[in-house]
């Protein structure tokens, strides 16, 4: 053992860090270690290190007794934050295998990992050397520099070069500080996240009898402080909590040695603190208790895909599956999409667990969030519950891994580090020889192919609890109920499209007045009426994206599509083309339905304030309530309306994605799917899927309580497979279908796939990148397949142009290290000096 230390001892002079948060491009970087804090510098620890002419914060990555080679000047670490590690082996090794798997390196992955607000960094502030008075005649920007600092004090160089709006402050405060007028100071500012430490008094030793009389006698404040003391919960009490009398009989206590000063660290009351109730587990349905054994029984890593029907009690498995794990000493990591929409499962969580659970979410603030990660590292929280992130929390011990709504594009990070947090847990879960969980009602076709392939194992829940049945599903064909709309883009309709718009009969509670409606048929109205009047409630929902570029045909619902790549052409206003946008493929904006040939292309949309107003129109004595992104930009008014709607105090809740996840409102008997062709005709391979688990999981809200639920869905394509699967909640007859249509155009799960964006502000120069580095593809390995390039389907966001190309292969090496190869290529390329390349490993979205 001694031999060991001393060999570690003597390779900890240098040391490589991950600066955080990373700079592009660089990896890890060498620093000396001072022969004082080679003790205290360990993987996993923060330190502060020198850049520049600044200093940021670093993880310490390794140590090692040779500088790399090549490496000539070796700065020292200027300071150590940490006096145990922050960040564990385990995640060391996870965050190893993120950065080779998503091409990218250590120093990135570290810095997505970390919890924000961890960083320390310096800054130069200025301040003036002589008295105002005394400063030589200055002109200009220096005069306006010391006159500043004259007036409003030190300030940072940063902060004087944004106030006076100048770039050559930093020069000017260079020559100013040459000539002794001024002085620059390099400033720590400390991380804003940090223990937060309180100041307890203990007792050192107890009083004998004779002592307490004595000190009853002669200092009766001292006497009753230590008798206070003694009489508390582990005999110390917190020297916040004392009055003026007893801080200076705390003096003379301390002084005699009765007493200790201790400073330790409290956490903040973040939300696990708040008191739940706890609750006794339900009796299990057998179904349930063979997936629990199941999963119980196996001791070494598996994948357990746990396909159960909306309602069916997935959450329940999970919980008991945790209870196990827990009852062994180890730890629960428990993923779900989005915490916010989330909060009826976090309860359940908490009823069952207590205070040992961490909650990681977005709403924390930075000591919060800090709080929580440490009580993780700690063990002294068992249970963590969190989104996408919280895949990187420092969990010793894990014992099982959930992650719910397996499916769900939320647990795919969208900008920087584009991880997938389903993913990642299930490489936690083989690096730690744990189960892994993956839950859902529709399990997305990748990981039903691996279940098919027996590399997952199936486990399904085929029935809801308490013998309760899924609701009715019925399909309104729009092509027959209602009229064509008019927000049709290429060209004015048709005399024949005029002419087959359909004026909607008289409805139950529909004013004389009123126009008709676009997107609320007959049918639809009818059965809100009567759910209304049985004094239930009814969910209206609607796509939260509406992409009005996509056309298709309202006279037979054919979509516009690409030949070969069967996804959805969108309208280029610029070129007046339909484009696809995985081929590049392109035809006339004004062209006729490739179907029916029929002049009857238009953009399926809907807009949310506007049904609103409708459904006010139609019932308007009914309490409706709006929940989307425009609804709940402040923090608190998606709670507050989703308590409404929990409550019963909203009769028709009109809403979008966000409705769809998770609430159990047992008076909800009729949903109403206003268009599903929006969420059918997204330019994206995955459209099909996405419609079919938005469809299942929306229809999913009604009836989960004693009453019967109903579904109906509005759309102009009554045949497509997502939809006849939906109406019949068969998974069983969707994934086939779907997994057969993938196959044959070569899409994962048969193949992988990487995009590699091109983003510029100039619209010419970043398609000429996206053309060149797509020759330097074509030239490569041929088991590689190549598609595009071609605008993206949001062709332009915050100013950028976009362009993509696709790259698929089955071998998962293969088009690595073409990647690889390509990103090599690009940094020599004119492009790349204009452009930004953006690497979406296995992408979620294709938009
Ligand atoms: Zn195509
Ligand atoms: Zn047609």
């Amino acid at each position: 053992m001694s031999h060991s230390l001393a060999r570690d001892a003597g390779a900890r002079a240098f040391a490589a860090v991950a600066l955080v948060p990373a700079i592009p491009g660089k990896d890890l970087l060498t620093y000396q270690v001072p022969e004082t804090e080679r003790a205290r510098v360990q993987p996993g620890v923060r330190v502060l290190v020198p850049i520049g002419r600044r200093h940021e914060t670093g993880i310490v990555v390794e140590l090692s007794d040779t500088p790399p080679p090549g490496v000539t000047t070796i700065r020292a670490i200027a300071d150590v934050l940490d006096d145990e590690a922050i960040l564990t082996p385990d995640l060391f090794a996870l965050s190893r295998w993120t950065a080779d798997y998503y091409v990218t390196t250590l120093a990135d992955v570290l810095a997505a990992a970390l919890p924000g607000g961890l960083r320390a960094s310096t800054a130069r502030v200025a301040r003036l050397a002589l008295p105002s008075a005394e400063a030589p005649p200055l002109r200009g920007l220096e005069a306006a520099l010391v006159s500043r600092l004259a007036t409003a004090g030190p300030a940072s160089v940063r902060a004087l070069a944004r106030t006076l709006a100048d770039r050559r402050v930093d020069a000017a405060v260079r020559a100013l500080a040459a000539r002794g007028v001024i002085v620059v100071e390099e400033q720590l500012r400390a991380p804003a996240a940090k223990a937060r430490l309180e100041t307890v008094l203990e007792l050192a030793r107890p009083l004998g009898d004779d002592e307490r009389r004595v000190l009853e006698h002669r200092a009766p404040r001292q006497h009753a402080l230590y008798e206070r003391i003694a009489a508390a919960p582990g005999c110390r009490v917190d020297a916040s909590a004392l009055n003026r009398s007893a801080r200076s009989a705390a003096t003379g206590l301390l002084r005699r040695g009765t007493l200790v000063s201790v400073r330790r660290e409290r956490y903040r009351d973040g939300a696990t603190s708040a008191p739940v109730a706890p609750l006794a587990p339900p009796t299990l349905t057998s179904a349930q208790r063979l997936a629990v054994d199941a999963i119980a029984e196996q001791t070494s890593f598996q994948v357990v895909l746990l396909h159960g029907v909306t309602g069916s009690g997935k959450t329940e498995v999970y919980l008991q599956a945790a209870t196990r794990a827990h009852a062994r000493g180890r730890s629960v990591l428990f993923l779900v999409p989005e915490i916010a929409l989330t909060h009826q499962l976090v309860t359940r969580v908490r009823q069952r667990f207590g205070s040992g659970v961490a909650v990681l979410h977005s709403d924390l603030g930075p000591g919060e969030r800090w709080d929580e990660w440490r009580r993780v590292a700690r063990g002294e929280a068992r249970i963590v519950v969190g989104a996408r992130s919280a895949v990187f929390a420092p969990i010793a011990n894990l014992g099982l891994v959930v992650v719910d709504e397996e499916h769900d594009a939320a647990y795919k990070q969208d900008e920087g580090l584009r991880y997938n947090a389903r993913d990642l847990a299930i490489v936690r879960a083989k690096l730690a020889g744990v189960t892994a969980i993956l839950g859902s009602a529709t399990p997305s076709v990748e990981s039903y192919q691996q279940a098919l392939d027996g590399k997952y194992r199936l486990l399904t829940l085929p029935q809801r609890v308490e013998g309760r049945p899924l609701p009715t599903v019925e399909v309104l064909d729009l092509r027959t109920l209602a009229p064509v709309t008019p927000t049709a883009p290429p060209g004015p309709p048709t005399r024949r499209q005029r002419s087959a718009a359909v004026v909607h009969p008289a409805v139950p509670g529909q004013r004389d007045d009123a126009r008709p409606s676009m997107l609320l048929s007959a049918p639809l109205l009818a059965a809100i009426g009567e759910t209304l009047a049985r004094r239930e409630q009814v969910l209206l929902f609607l796509n939260r994206r509406g992409f009005a570029r996509a056309l298709q045909c309202l006279g037979c619902g054919e979509p516009a599509g690409c030949p070969s790549c069967s996804v959805s052409l969108t309208l280029h206003e610029r070129r007046q083309v339909l484009l696809c946008h995985h081929c590049g493929f392109a035809r006339a904006a004004r062209s006729p339905c490739s179907a029916c040939g029929r002049d009857a292309l238009r953009a399926a949309v809907e807009g949310t304030e506007r049904i609103e107003q409708e459904v006010g129109a139609y019932f308007p004595s009914a309490r409706v309530g709006r929940l989307d992104r425009d609804t709940t930009s402040s923090r608190g008014a998606q709670r507050r309306i989703l308590e409404a709607w929990e409550t019963g105090a909203l009769d028709i809740l009109i809403g979008t994605q966000m409705v769809a996840k998770g609430h159990d409102v047992h008076a909800v008997t009729l949903v109403g799917v206003l268009l599903a062709d929006v969420a059918l005709n997204l330019p994206d391979f995955r459209a099909a899927e996405r419609a079919f688990q938005l469809l299942t999981q929306v229809a999913g809200r009604a009836g989960r309580g004693a009453l019967a639920g109903r579904v109906l869905i509005q759309t102009y394509r009554p045949e497509h497979h997502s939809l006849l699967a939906a109406t019949t909640h068969d998974y069983a007859a969707f994934a086939p279908r779907e997994l057969a249509l993938r196959k044959e155009l070569g899409y994962p799960p048969f193949s992988r796939l990487v995009v590699l964006r091109f983003e510029g502000v100039d619209a010419e120069r970043t398609e000429r990148a996206a053309l060149e580095l797509a020759r330097h593809a074509r030239a490569l390995d041929g088991s590689v397949a190549i598609r595009g390039p071609a605008p993206a389907p949001l062709e332009r966001i915050r100013n950028r142009y976009r362009w993509q190309l696709l790259l698929t292969s089955r071998s998962v090496q293969a088009l690595h290290r073409s990647v690889r190869h390509l990103l090599t290529t690009w940094r020599t390329t004119r492009g790349a000096r204009a452009t930004r390349l953006v690497v979406d490993v296995d992408p979620v979205s294709m938009l």
